[in-house]
């Protein structure tokens, strides 16, 4: 098969990319590298079967040549990352959504979209199913990235009924792992960082609010079985084991084995309390549910951090 993979630089992307290159198939990466990283391409051009585009995807692309599925992961993830570029948030989720399906249609393609948890809000059911239409201030700072995600979800779906398009949509729950940015300002990656560094490691609020903690791994599993199947609605796909921010921060200190004191710094404004998926779905759809527990995913994240951050 030969894939156009946009976001290819980025934590998700570069991952997918890799499994996609080891099974063989050809990938087309795109990226504008907004918040992607060289080194993650780097180890994506050992293949042959790689080529990078670099573009921003908000705007058409000019890809030449057949493609058997067009994935779209490009979009700033991390929280002050897409609050740094709000407008440019909207657009690669709005317009670079609409372009990239035009492109799948004019290719006969399937299109892939990575979508979010965040499409939930603050969720008010919990867990959470695919069925929840979710909490989202539309005007709160982090509605650049939910709402715009909702409207990617939207337009796939309008594509899908239109225009008999084959899509699928993953609602992906805070996955974590080696190739995330050590600077881009999530909570796995602060901590982490900052035990190594033995930095204070900054809780936000009480530390009380709850995420879902899915290793890459994991995720990109659910991805590829999801993309052979035939179903085109939205799927959760993330770890349910549930803890809240304070235990992360402790499991980091005791695994790293870091002096850091663990301090407390303002919560950012509409922060959801809780996240968890529900993943009955995956589950029967996919045969599928995450496999490597938190401190075994979160070890073998901080070898990675030690690595890239410590030189
Ligand atoms: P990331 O920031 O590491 O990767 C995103 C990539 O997209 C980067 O390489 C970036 O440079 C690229 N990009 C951004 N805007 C672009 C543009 N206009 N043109 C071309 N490239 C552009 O983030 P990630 O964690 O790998 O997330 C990938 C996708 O998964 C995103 O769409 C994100 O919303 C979604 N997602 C991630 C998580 C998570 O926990 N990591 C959770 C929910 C959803
Ligand atoms: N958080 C924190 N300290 C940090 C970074 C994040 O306490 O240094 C909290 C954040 O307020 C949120 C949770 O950790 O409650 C997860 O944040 P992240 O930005 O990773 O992802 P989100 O799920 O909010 O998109």
């Amino acid at each position: 098969m030969r894939v156009l993979l946009v976001g290819a630089a980025g934590f998700i992307g570069s991952h997918l990319a890799e499994r996609l290159l080891r099974e063989g198939h050809e990938v087309v990466g795109v990226d504008n590298f907004s918040t992607g990283q060289r080194r993650n391409v780097r180890r994506l051009q050992s293949f042959s079967g790689f080529t990078l585009i670099e573009a921003d995807a908000s705007k058409p692309l000019n890809i030449e040549g057949p493609l058997d599925w067009v994935m779209h992961f490009a979009s700033p993830a991390s929280p002050p990352r897409y609050m740094e570029r709000p407008v440019e948030t909207i657009l690669i989720n709005g317009e670079g959504t609409r372009h990239l399906l035009d492109l799948a249609l004019e290719r006969g393609a399937k299109f892939f979209l990575a979508s979010t948890s965040e499409v939930y809000g603050d969720p008010l059911v919990h867990p959470q199913p695919e069925t929840y239409w979710g909490n989202v201030n539309p005007i709160g700072p982090r509605s650049v990235y939910d709402e715009s995600k909702r409207y990617a979800e939207t337009l796939t779906m309008a594509y899908h009924r239109a225009q008999g398009l084959s899509v699928r949509i993953v609602r992906i729950f805070n996955t974590y792992g080696p190739g995330m940015d050590p600077e881009d300002g999530r909570v796995v990656s602060n901590f982490i960082v900052q035990a190594l560094r033995g930095e204070p490691i900054t809780v936000y609020g009480d530390g009380s609010q709850t995420r879902s903690f899915c290793y890459v791994d994991d995720l990109i599993e659910g991805i590829r079985r999801l993309m052979d199947v035939e179903y085109s609605f939205p799927v959760n796909l993330g770890n349910p084991e549930e803890h809240s921010v304070h235990e992360l921060a402790q499991l980091i200190k005791d695994l790293t084995g870091s002096p850091s004191p663990i301090v407390f710094r303002p919560l950012p404004e509409d922060d959801p309390r809780q996240r968890r998926p529900d993943i009955r779905l995956a589950k029967m759809l996919l045969s599928w549910e995450p496999k490597v527990p938190v401190q075994e995913g979160i070890r073998r994240t901080i070898a990675y951090f030690r690595e890239v951050v410590m030189v």
